[in-house]
């Protein structure tokens, strides 16, 4: 069946007192957005504390249902009937159809759900609840009512005009992008910086993403990749304009003129020196990576302290303290995990030392990088001066 309407229910966002209307506002516009990715047209509208939308014409019910459960601020998505008010033996009529077009099974247990925003309408709840479990008990023998567990409930909602849905289809949650500033996410070909952009994204912070590319150590395909995973994150909260940083002479000078066990972590500190400078001239007020601590030798305590020392701006870390698994988990959830663990090489695993070090010292990290006087300022002028974006939607 082709439902006209979808009940929107959202939870947080709710009960944000007086600035409610800016959360619902934000969250009717990336509903909207999110829509103009299927075909079809609707309505999006807003009716008493509760939004809806209206399909205005055909639809693949499938897409629609995808593109509104990717939306962040969407706790859950009802396809549902929506009537206007009319008499009660009328009501009782409608409900039974729909049920029965919704559920073809025989046999199932379930339990009416009434409510009434609006009291005028002369048969209470608990009537409703009442007759609609008798009417569709009378037309399946074979169900049963069940009040703690029931495969599905029937839930009627008498306002202005008359909602009935079974389906409560659970949506991303969290706040709706645009509510909350906006980071740079550091995403790299792997795991776990997509499922951190996701993260942040998820409380309703609008990405942006810089990857480091070291030609023609690091292949186009490898580029490719992250630009793949920067789409997959945009299905959630909107295009992401990425930064693609030549990073290869920087790599090498670091190479030539540092301690090789040392590598990866001064790498790390020009990564986010260089990352913070792109933030700050795109309006991004924090920093987002897919470390976790203890994860590699570059995420210890240790480490992760001499990184953090190069750049002002807050560092986001929303995996911090996730098991690999948990973090897998989660990119498997949200579908970024099949691209992520495709083989092609990354800009750190080429010039990585076989014993790194795992606790540096920010002192002696400081040391090393005063070997890179003389050429390091031009190269970061440079890198960010060829910024590449590339816009993933
Ligand atoms: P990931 O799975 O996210 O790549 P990882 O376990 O491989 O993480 P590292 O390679 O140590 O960890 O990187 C730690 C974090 O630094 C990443 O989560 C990411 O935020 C950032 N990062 C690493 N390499 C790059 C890169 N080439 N471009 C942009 N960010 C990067
Ligand atoms: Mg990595």
């Amino acid at each position: 069946m082709q439902y006209q309407s979808f009940l929107i229910k959202y939870a947080e966002i709710g009960t944000k007192g007086k600035n409610r209307y800016i959360f619902e506002d934000a969250l009717m516009h990336q509903i909207r957005e999110h829509l103009k990715k299927v075909e079809g047209e609707f309505a999006v509208q807003k009716e008493q504390g509760r939004i809806y939308v209206n399909a205005k014409t055909d639809y693949d019910y499938d897409e629609v249902v995808d593109a509104l459960c990717h939306v962040f601020g969407v706790t859950a998505v009802c396809p549902m009937m929506q009537i206007e008010k009319c008499g009660y033996e009328e009501l009782r009529e409608k409900v039974l159809e729909f049920v029965k077009s919704e559920h073809p099974e025989e046999e199932f247990t379930f339990k009416a759900k009434a409510r009434r925003a609006d009291k005028h309408y002369p048969v209470t709840s608990d009537t409703i609840n009442e007759d609609v479990g008798y009417d569709v008990l009378t037309a399946y023998p074979k169900a049963k009512v069940d009040v703690h567990d029931p495969d599905f409930i029937i839930y009627i909602e008498i306002r202005q005009k008359i909602n009935v849905f079974t389906r409560v289809i659970p949506g991303a949650g969290g706040m709706p992008i645009g509510t909350n500033g906006k980071a740079m996410l550091l995403l790299s070909g792997g795991i776990d910086s997509p499922v951190a952009g996701y993260m942040i994204g998820k409380r309703g912070v609008r990405i942006e993403a810089v990857y480091f590319h070291a030609p023609p150590y690091t292949s186009e395909r490898a580029k490719q990749k992250v630009v793949d995973l920067a789409k997959q994150v945009a299905s959630y909260t909107g295009a992401i304009k990425l930064h693609v940083i030549n990073f290869t002479d920087i790599q090498l000078y670091i190479y030539e003129q540092c301690p090789h066990d040392e590598l990866t972590i001064i790498m790390r500190r020009y990564m986010m020196r260089i990352a913070e400078r792109l933030a700050n001239d795109n309006d991004c007020i924090g920093l987002i990576t897919g470390e976790s601590i203890g994860q590699v030798a570059s995420q210890t305590m240790f480490s992760l302290r001499t990184t953090d020392e190069v750049c002002e701006l807050p560092v986001y870390r929303p995996v911090i303290g996730f098991d690999k698994q948990e973090i897998v988990d989660l990119a498997e959830k949200i579908g970024t995990f099949e691209t992520s663990i495709l083989p092609y090489e990354d800009c750190c695993t080429i010039f990585v030392a076989k014993h790194p070090v795992t606790k540096p010292n920010v002192n002696v990290i400081r040391k090393s990088e005063r070997r890179l006087a003389e050429k390091i300022d031009e190269m970061v002028e440079k890198a960010i001066a060829e910024d590449e974006i590339v816009w993933c939607s």
